[in-house]
């Protein structure tokens, strides 16, 4: 066996104790012309809606190289988190996507691979940890790492897993042996398309943020609109579209053929906060900002503040 291979052996190994559920290693080069092409006519076409952040960096995008200042990158090393667990809000509870029920993976996840940085340091390499933190096209990475798919709905999805996974990478000039890119696909398999409450999978780009309650209820700023037209359906009103939720949009992984067994997550973090269980929209309508700050500290949904998360609480009639 090789001194990589034993690498290789140590660095997958480090992961899974980190809680990682599936890792993979890719070549860091350029992106390939087919896949940046796509991402650049979605962002062209307006599909980012107001994430004006997904049109920065385009060099470094690009080129993952960039992101390891003083060292020649390597390797990409992608890991799968998964943050799926069985517990259930009650029926009346503003519903919160699952991945948002527990702490936010930024600082988790930052946390747990500090020891794979660590390890790779103490083998004289460099490493930089990205969780969501850096212009990197990480699902095309979780491809070319082996980790599994993006399907229809946008999401990387593992097989035999599902899609309940937060990505988390690390750039590092060791060079580690790649895995074989991942090459299965939906099929002809539609069920997210058709479950799709806000039709934001009908679009020609596959995918329009303006149409997705996630981008709505989590990264749009300012009021939201009263109706959503998808380009191939008659306008639905808003209130309709979004039902109970508050934050996220889970529809498109629950009706998943992939998701029917998904493991549980191997981080206690991730669970739900008992307070979520049952949190109404009259509740969150009355919170003050020291009842938010206390509900939802290290919470991912401090994103929205107290104002955002109030504004997609708000009762909509169905004009
Ligand atoms: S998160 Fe919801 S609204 Fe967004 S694409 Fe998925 S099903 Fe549609
Ligand atoms: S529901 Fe079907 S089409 Fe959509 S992501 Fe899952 S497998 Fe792909």
């Amino acid at each position: 066996m090789t001194q990589h291979s034993i690498l290789k052996q140590r660095l997958v190994a480090a992961a899974m104790e980190a809680g990682a559920h599936k890792v993979g290693f890719a070549h860091a080069v350029e992106v390939d012309a087919d896949n940046l092409g796509y991402y650049q006519r979605w962002i062209a076409a307006g599909n980012n809606g107001g994430m004006g952040y997904l049109e920065n960096h385009p060099a470094v995008r690009r080129d993952p190289r960039k992101l390891l200042e003083n060292a020649e990158a390597h390797t990409v090393m992608v890991c799968a988190f998964s943050y799926y667990h069985s517990e259930t809000q009650s029926p009346d509870a503003a519903r919160i996507a699952m991945y948002a029920h527990g702490s936010d993976y930024h600082e988790v996840l930052r946390q747990r691979l500090q020891t794979i940085k660590t390890l790779l340091e103490s083998e004289g390499c460099s490493a930089r940890i990205c969780v969501d933190s850096a212009p990197l096209m990480e699902r095309y990475w979780a491809v070319r790492a082996g980790i599994g798919f993006i399907g229809r709905n946008r999401m990387l999805i593992v097989p035999h897993m599902g899609s309940y996974f937060f990505l988390a990478e690390i750039i590092t000039d060791a060079p580690v042996e790649p895995d074989e890119p991942c090459t299965l696909s939906c099929g002809d398999c539609g069920r997210c398309t058709a479950a799709c409450p806000g039709g934001a999978l009908r679009s020609p780009g596959g995918f329009d943020s303006r149409l997705c309650l996630s981008y709505l209820t989590i990264e749009h700023c300012g009021d939201l609109p009263a109706t959503l037209t998808a380009s191939d359906g008659a306008p639905r009103p808003l209130c309709k579209a979004l039902g109970n939720r508050v934050y996220g949009c889970d529809e498109c992984q629950l009706v998943c053929p992939h998701n029917a067994n998904p493991p549980e997550t191997a981080i206690a973090e991730f669970h739900m906060r008992p307070t979520l269980h049952t949190l109404t929209r009259e509740r969150i309508l009355a919170m003050t900002q020291a009842d938010f700050s206390e509900i939802f500290a290290h919470s991912a949904v401090k994103r929205t503040k107290l104002a955002g998360l109030q504004r997609n609480a708000i009762r909509r009639s169905r004009t």
